[in-house]
């Protein structure tokens, strides 16, 4: 990641904002966003085969859900926070991986610039290449610091996003049971 680039892009703001590049509390403030950005965009380099490759051999194939993996990511229209809880879950083919390997997963396709609606589908799509279950189903339930703070301002509204691959679609029995062991 490029920090000068950033640090630039910030002071360009400021001063386009009307803020005077000068006053102290302002003084760190470009350096400080640029650091930031590498964290809350670290996902950009990372590769979710990393953290699904290490897997488990079951003979039970049981459905696998994890629930309410908190994320945090930012809309690639305004820059804004969205944030809420991944809910995963997947049928095994024979292997697993370990639950915080679920999180990890998320967190790769979260730190980044996203659309809701795409890193739903980037997670079940990385998890059908690597772990290769029977079926995998990704639900997402955010709320857009663009719609809340700014523009429609709706705060507390959520927005909910389904991902369906394998076994999963046009299942509604499979879906269903996903749904009903979730409340
Ligand atoms: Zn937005």
């Amino acid at each position: 990641m490029d920090q000068q680039k950033i640090e630039t892009g910030v002071r360009l703001i400021l001063e386009g904002i009307g803020e005077d590049l000068n006053r102290e509390g302002l003084l760190e403030t470009p350096a400080r966003i640029a650091r930031m950005y590498e964290e809350i965009c670290g996902g950009m380099g990372e590769d979710a085969k990393e953290h699904l490759q290490k897997t488990f051999t079951v003979t039970d194939g049981g459905m696998v859900i994890e629930r309410d993996i908190t994320f945090y990511s930012l809309c690639e229209h305004h820059m804004l926070p969205f944030f809420g809880k991944a809910h995963i879950a997947y049928i095994p083919d024979g292997k697993v991986v370990g639950l915080s390997k679920l999180a990890r997963t998320v967190d790769v396709f979260a730190r980044r610039l996203q659309i809701q609606e795409q890193m739903t589908a980037q997670i079940a799509d990385a998890i059908m290449e690597y772990l290769k279950p029977k079926g995998v189903m990704v639900v997402l339930e955010a709320e857009h610091m663009c719609m809340t703070m700014r523009g429609i301002k709706k705060p507390g509204s959520m927005t909910q996003t389904v991902a369906l691959r394998g076994a999963f679609v046009d299942n509604v029995d499979l879906q269903r049971q996903f749904y009903e062991t979730n409340r």
